[in-house]
């Protein structure tokens, strides 16, 4: 006999989770369906232990590069990474068990085990124990997995993904990265900081492809700087274990080459989970890449079945996961707001210098308004605290509309970028303009002043700069 639910969410991620607590607030009988830890990739996999690997990374940084200025000796400082990949898988195992405890105080049903659809209002559960549940909606949140191009093995020694190398405790000599996005940097800076010769190889003309150029072009610089090599206009073709190592075969101007490495990392994309759901035979259709397509809701083609996070396509970010869980449980519950507004999600990437932005790029922004658009500019170097802190390399950058001066995008590199955002973000959702921004009293000294100042400066009266 089936167990009866509101609403049953595949998949204990950023994404459903969060939805799950919105449902269960809402007043909604909840089950969540998980077939590994509760907290998804992002706690588990993704966000957190990766974080946790950069602060190290950073610490190491700023204790070679600045412990002379700061009078720290920092000489002879000696490196244990197994250490800091402990403190990382502690800190997820501590976050999983946080979001079971919500889970409990919610009193939402955590049922684990594998799900799939019988139907478009039933699931099917084989796990710890075997349980039908019947929803009358169903929210699938299963996430995404590493995606690895055809021919390429992942072993865990020498050829690793993300995955593979958020447990692995040692730091290879060299290591090749393959893909200049918001994973490759992190783990090339990470790798890097920590000992190993870094080689990035990049097919786009541009780290970060699809940001704005002047960040990703400061991303360059700074890591060419650290040592680490970052091959642009190289297209990865392959990778084979050679003897001790590996060596990866890559394309650059015509030209075909091998790189020889101790390990390859690949970070070049990911994959919708949504293979074994029963999603095309309860009536859910997918696109060619394996998404799950939605409507403004999440709605999926099946209309008792809803679905948020990765599977239903990029931007894959956690932040978009959870916002997507409210929006779809608030909309099945009545609850009156506004759909959300994929040109307000912040994209982050944490290495150093930090990368954030929102909204159009300031192509895009000239491509909608016109060249009338007023941009503002503000470098670290003009920062009194970056100053004091030494970091200044980057900038921050507002991009407004010329008509009211409304802020349309931001973008900022260099330390604090990923916390800095988060004012724009707000000033977005206000529909504030780089006045209203300039008006606002910042304090002295901080970071955000460069926000503060780029606004100024799209006004046209820098004070600092
Ligand atoms: C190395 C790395 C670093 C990252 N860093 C960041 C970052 O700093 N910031 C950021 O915003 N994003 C980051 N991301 C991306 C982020 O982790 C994902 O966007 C986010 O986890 C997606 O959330 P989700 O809920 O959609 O899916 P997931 O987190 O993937 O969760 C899906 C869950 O569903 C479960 N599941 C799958 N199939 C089934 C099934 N059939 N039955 C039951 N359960 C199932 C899975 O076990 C999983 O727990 C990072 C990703 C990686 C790989």
């Amino acid at each position: 006999m089936a167990e009866r639910f509101d609403l049953a969410v595949l998949g204990a991620g950023p994404g459903g989770y969060v939805a799950a607590i919105r449902a269960a607030q809402l007043g909604m009988r909840v089950a969540v369906v998980e077939a590994d830890r509760p907290g998804g990739v992002c706690l588990n996999w993704g966000c957190i232990p990766s974080k946790a690997l950069l602060t190290g990374a950073e610490l190491v940084e700023s204790l070679r590069k600045h412990g002379e200025t700061f009078g720290i000796g920092a000489s002879g400082i000696t490196l244990d990474y197994a250490k800091v990949i402990d403190h990382s898988r502690r800190s997820a195992d501590r976050l999983c068990k946080g979001v079971e405890s919500l889970l409990r105080k919610h009193a939402i049903e955590l049922v684990r085990g594998r799900g799939r659809l019988a139907g478009a209002r039933r699931v099917e559960v084989t796990g710890e124990r075997d349980v039908d549940l019947d929803a009358d909606f169903v929210l699938v949140a299963t996430g995404s997995a590493e995606w690895v191009p055809p021919g390429v093995e992942v072993d865990g020694e020498r050829v690793l993904t993300s995955r593979e190398a958020l447990e692995s405790r040692r730091i290879p000599e060299r290591l090749v990265v393959v893909g200049a996005g918001a994973v490759g940097l992190e783990f090339a800076y990470v790798y890097a900081m920590y000992g190993a010769r870094v080689t990035i190889v990049e097919m786009a003309e541009q780290v970060l492809p699809g940001a704005d150029p002047e960040l990703a072009q400061v991303v360059q610089r700074e890591f060419r700087r650290k040592g680490i090599e970052v091959l642009l206009a190289t297209r990865f073709e392959g990778v084979k274990r050679v003897n001790g190592g590996v060596e990866v075969a890559v394309h650059a101007k015509g030209a075909s080459t091998g790189l020889a490495a101790d390990q390859a990392l690949v970070a070049i994309g990911r994959r919708a989970l949504s293979g074994d759901l029963g999603l095309e035979s309860a009536g859910v259709s997918l696109d060619p890449k394996g998404f799950v397509p939605v409507d403004a809701w999440f709605r999926t083609s099946a209309p008792s079945v809803l679905a948020i996070g990765d599977v239903s396509g990029p931007p894959l970010l956690a932040h978009k996961a959870s916002e997507e869980g409210i929006a779809a449980v608030e909309f099945l519950a009545g609850v009156e707001r506004p759909a959300l507004d994929p040109a307000k999600i912040p994209a982050c990437i944490y290495c150093q210098p930090q990368v954030a932005w929102i909204g159009k790029t300031e192509a895009q922004a000239r491509e909608a308004f016109g060249d009338e658009i007023r941009v503002g500019r503000f470098p670290f170097t003009a920062s009194g605290k970056a100053v004091a802190a030494a970091h200044t390399a980057g900038f921050a950058k507002v991009i407004a509309e010329p008509r009211f001066g409304e802020i349309v995008g931001a973008h900022v590199v260099g330390a604090g970028a990923t916390e800095l955002i988060a004012e724009i973000g707000l000033a977005m959702t206000l529909e504030a303009t780089t006045e209203e921004v300039a008006r606002t009293c910042h304090a002295h000294p901080t970071l955000s002043e460069a926000i503060l100042e780029a606004t100024l400066a799209a006004e046209g009266r820098s004070i600092n700069f």
